[in-house]
């Protein structure tokens, strides 16, 4: 699984020459052109050259834990369909599919409401040719058609459905940083030395007018937000929802979330451009606003743990441990404890849920309780 790393014709590690070419001829880069570069170069980003999954690779995903987490989100859809009129053809769209884990999970239990599978047609959006090759071996055998599509403008019109976990923190995001004349983006250039260091552009950047402390910083996930608008206007217009699960926060403030992992060890976002995956933070409010500037209701966000135990995965657990053997009980165990792990860095907290819908969609399982607060 690592072979991509060693013997890849571009390795990439080629990637901080390239972006220290890049400053040296355009000058210096935005954080969001940084991290897209880093991320999605054709060649050399992390996603595109490399299948960063799994117990040895750099990160593990709720999918990647558990059939149940898949599973339960297929058997959330096949109510969902029925909720909004259960439409004889849906779009199954999923955002960043990964390894294909949660959508193979998810076409397996969703057999168990015929009606709701044969309306199904999968597309996938996914910016790396390599996991779009696991994607097709994982659902060779799904029963129902699959295409891939680089960007969502690509997918055909009508009901659709789409899910996403773990993809709006991939979206590359701009910073800004409060000085003593205003608001500046923040910019990646080069120090003396010839390494990547950030620095502040040139211009005070006169939309933004948040009063806060010299040095604060702003992230604005920019791209997030544009995928968001772009969804929830056409489930508006063409009806379907939106599933996201992502790790962030709910309320929008000053401070940057940046982060670098490579080997599940955080690392310098700076130093291994394409070796190492950049995420931030996902900012919660600010695609409910997206949302909701669209004219779209939002669900949520709830956190991971209510949200799965509310639809069922305890009896789902309970349900797989019935027909396991010990080894499988003590696995099974240990995954529910993960998703769910309510403690302050646990999945279960650290992830929040969030649904989009056309406005007049209510009671959806797992966001009891939860009530959108503009309507
Ligand atoms: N959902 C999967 C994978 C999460 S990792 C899981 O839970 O296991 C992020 C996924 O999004 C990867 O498949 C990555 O290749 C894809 N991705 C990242 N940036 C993207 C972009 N800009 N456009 C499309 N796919 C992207």
């Amino acid at each position: 699984m690592d072979d991509a790393r060693d013997s890849d014709a571009h390795a990439p590690g080629d990637l901080l020459d390239d972006i220290r070419d890049i400053i040296i001829h355009d000058g210096p880069i935005s954080v969001e052109r940084f991290m897209a570069l880093a991320l999605t170069h054709p060649t050399k980003g992390y996603y595109t050259a490399r299948d960063p999954f799994g117990a040895a690779g750099d990160f593990t995903t709720s999918p990647e834990i558990s059939q149940m987490f898949g599973e339960l989100v297929g058997l959330w859809a096949a109510d969902f369909w029925e909720r909004i009129g259960a439409p004889a053809q849906v779009r199954l769209v999923e955002l960043g599919p990964g390894r294909g884990a949660l959508m193979s999970d998810f076409l397996r239990a969703a057999r168990v409401a015929p009606g709701f599978f044969a309306a199904l047609d999968v597309h996938l959006v996914e910016a790396s040719p390599k996991l779009a090759d696991r994607q097709s071996e994982a659902l060779a055998s799904c029963g129902r058609p699959v295409s891939w599509h680089r960007t969502i403008d690509d997918i055909p019109p009508g009901p659709a459905l789409f899910i996403a976990n773990e993809f709006f923190d991939a979206l590359p995001v701009r910073h800004f940083m409060k000085t003593h004349e205003g608001w500046r983006e923040r910019l990646i250039g080069l120090d003396d030395d010839g390494r990547l260091a950030f620095g502040l552009g040139p211009e005070v950047e006169p939309f933004l007018r948040a009063e806060a402390e010299e040095g604060a910083i702003l992230e604005i996930n920019v791209a997030a937000q544009r995928v968001m608008s772009q969804i929830a206007s056409r489930i508006v217009e063409q009806n379907g929802g939106l599933l996201a699960f992502d790790y962030g926060y709910l309320q929008t403030g000053f401070g940057e979330t940046l982060q670098a992992i490579r080997a599940h060890q955080f690392v310098d976002p700076l130093d291994e451009p394409g070796l190492a995956d950049l995420t931030t933070h996902v900012d919660f409010a600010a695609l409910s606003r997206a949302a909701h500037a669209a004219h779209a209701q939002v669900h949520g966000p709830v956190t991971q743990g209510d949200f799965l135990v509310n639809i069922g995965i305890v009896e789902r657990a309970e349900a797989l441990q019935g027909r396991a053997n010990s080894d499988q009980k003590t696995q099974i165990d240990t995954a529910l404890g993960r998703l769910t792990d309510m403690s302050e860095t646990g999945m279960g907290a650290m992830f929040k849920v969030l649904a989009v819908t056309r406005r007049g969609v209510a009671g959806l399982p797992g966001f009891e309780g939860t009530h959108d607060g503009t309507d």
